[in-house]
C-alpha cells in the first residue's frame, strides 16, 4: 500500500489569475518545504494538491508536521492510494483507519466517485466498505448523521484513495503571494508574532534587529535567531539583518533629552529599517506595537515614528491585549523564547519618565545634535546578514 497527501487550499474566494498564482505559489512553497524528506511528486489537480512519495524513506509523520503550518492549506489528510479493486478496498480499510476505528464509536462511509467508469456506484461502496468496517470493528455504530469518523473512498482516474476526517490547515494565503515586508524584530513576545500574522497574509518576511553590544549579550541575538526559527516553521526562509546599534544609543543618551530618548531611538530604528527595506525590495515595515502597551505606544510615538518612515508601517497586533499575543505566542511556539531573560537594545537607557506626548519640533530639535547621515550609514555598513531557516 503507498501513502499520500492530500490537500486543500484555502481562501476559496479567490478567482480567476489570483486563484492560479494562489495554486502555483502553494505547490511551490510545499516543494520547497518537503524537499528535505526525500523524493516525492506535487500533482496538482482543481483545490486538491496531491503529496506522493516515491517510496517508503520518505517521513510522513514529518511532512504532515511541515504541511499543517503551511499558509494557504484549508485542510489535509493522509491517505492509502491502493487499486481501483474493491477487494482491495475492503481489506484495506479497516487495516489503514485502525487507529482512528478504535478510538471512535460511530462513523460513517463517504464515495467520491470521479472515475465513472467504476463498476459500483456510490451508495454500493459505502454500503460494502461500512459492511467491511463493522466485521471487523464490533463495537462500532453507523451514524450518518453526526459520526466520529468519517471514512472517505475516493475512486480517482489512477487509484482509489482511502482516508478519515481532514484536519485543518493552516489558513491563511501562501507565502509569496502578498509582497515582501521587514519586521522589526526584538527578542520580545509581540514581534514574533506580529511576523507569523503578515506571512499567514502572504508576505514573506525580511528580519531587522538593532542590536547594541557591549550593552545586549550574544545570548540575545541567539533568542532572535531562536524566535526567527520557529516564524521560518510558517514563514519559510527569513533574512536577518543584525544592525550596530550601540553608537547611535550612546549619541543619543549623551546629546539627546532623556525623556525623548526612546522616541528617538526608534526614529532611527525607522530611518535604518527603511534603507535596509528598500534595497531588499520590502515594501512595508512591520512591527509589533500595540496601542498603549508601553509608553513609547501611543498613538502621538507611533505619528512621530510614521513620518521618518517612506515605506507604510504595519503593526497587525495594534488593536489586540497582551493577553490576545500571548495566546498566539504560545500557539506559535515562540513565548518560551520571549520570556527568556536578556537584555534587549530597548531596554538598556530606557529613560525613567518617558514623555507620553512629545512634540513634533521637539523632537526634531534635540535630533540636530546628532550627525545623522553619518550615524546611519556607519550602521547601515555594519549590517550582518543571515539566512535563518526551518
Ligand atoms: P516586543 O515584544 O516585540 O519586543 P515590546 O512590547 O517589548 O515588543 P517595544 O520594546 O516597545 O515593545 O518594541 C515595540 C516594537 O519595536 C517591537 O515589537 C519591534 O517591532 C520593534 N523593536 C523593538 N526593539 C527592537 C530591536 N532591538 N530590534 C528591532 N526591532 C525592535
Ligand atoms: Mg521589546
Amino acid at each position: 500500500m503507498k501513502e499520500i497527501i492530500l490537500i486543500k487550499n484555502g481562501e476559496l474566494a479567490l478567482k480567476g489569475l489570483n486563484r492560479s498564482s494562489f495554486e502555483s505559489t502553494l505547490a511551490k512553497n510545499i516543494k520547497r518545504r518537503l524537499q528535505s524528506l526525500g523524493k516525492f511528486k506535487v500533482i496538482r489537480s482543481q483545490s486538491t494538491i496531491t503529496v506522493e512519495p516515491f517510496d517508503e524513506s520518505f517521513d510522513m509523520e514529518e511532512a504532515e508536521d511541515r504541511i499543517s503550518r503551511i499558509f494557504g492549506i484549508a485542510g489535509y489528510e493522509r491517505a492509502a492510494a491502493v487499486e481501483k479493486d474493491m477487494e482491495v478496498i475492503l481489506k484495506t480499510t479497516p487495516v489503514y483507519l485502525s487507529e482512528a476505528l478504535k478510538n471512535a464509536s460511530t462513523f460513517k462511509v463517504e464515495a467520491k466517485r470521479a472515475d465513472k467508469t467504476f463498476p459500483l456506484k456510490s451508495p454500493e461502496i459505502c454500503c460494502d466498505v461500512g459492511e467491511a468496517v463493522l466485521n471487523a470493528f464490533p463495537h462500532i455504530r453507523v451514524d450518518v448523521k453526526n459520526p466520529d469518523l468519517t471514512i472517505v473512498i475516493e475512486i480517482r482516474e489512477n487509484a482509489a484513495y482511502i482516508h478519515g476526517d481532514q484536519k485543518k490547515g493552516a489558513g491563511g494565503m501562501p507565502v509569496g503571494t502578498g509582497g515582501k515586508a521587514a519586521l522589526l524584530i526584538s527578542g520580545g513576545i509581540d514581534s514574533p508574532v506580529a511576523g507569523w500574522m503578515m506571512a499567514k497574509r502572504g508576505v514573506v518576511l525580511n528580519a531587522v534587529h538593532f542590536a547594541s553590544p557591549p550593552f545586549t549579550s550574544p545570548m540575545s541575538e541567539m533568542k532572535v535567531h531562536d524566535l526567527l526559527a520557529k516564524v521560518a516553521k510558517y514563514s519559510g526562509t527569513i533574512k536577518l539583518m543584525t544592525v550596530p546599534f550601540t553608537e547611535i544609543q550612546e549619541n543619543i543618551r549623551d546629546k539627546c533629552p532623556e525623556e525623548l530618548f526612546t522616541l528617538i531611538m526608534r526614529r532611527y530604528m525607522m530611518r535604518i529599517s527603511n534603507i535596509l527595506a528598500e534595497k531588499e525590495g520590502c515594501e512595508a515595515i512591520v512591527t509589533g506595537e500595540s496601542v498603549g502597551q508601553v509608553a513609547s505606544q501611543t498613538l502621538t510615538a507611533m505619528m512621530s515614528t510614521d513620518s521618518v518612515s517612506r515605506l507604510p508601517v504595519l503593526r497587525p497586533l495594534v488593536g489586540m491585549d497582551k493577553n490576545e499575543i500571548v495566546v498566539l505566542s504560545r500557539k506559535i511556539d515562540t513565548f518560551d523564547i520571549s520570556i527568556r531573560p536578556f537584555e534587549d537594545c530597548c531596554t538598556v537607557f530606557t529613560p525613567k519618565h518617558p514623555r507620553l506626548h512629545p512634540k513634533a519640533d521637539e523632537i526634531e530639535k534635540a535630533e540636530l545634535s546628532l550627525d545623522s547621515d553619518a550615524l546611519i550609514s556607519r550602521a547601515v555598513e555594519g549590517v550582518k546578514q543571515e539566512l535563518i531557516t526551518f
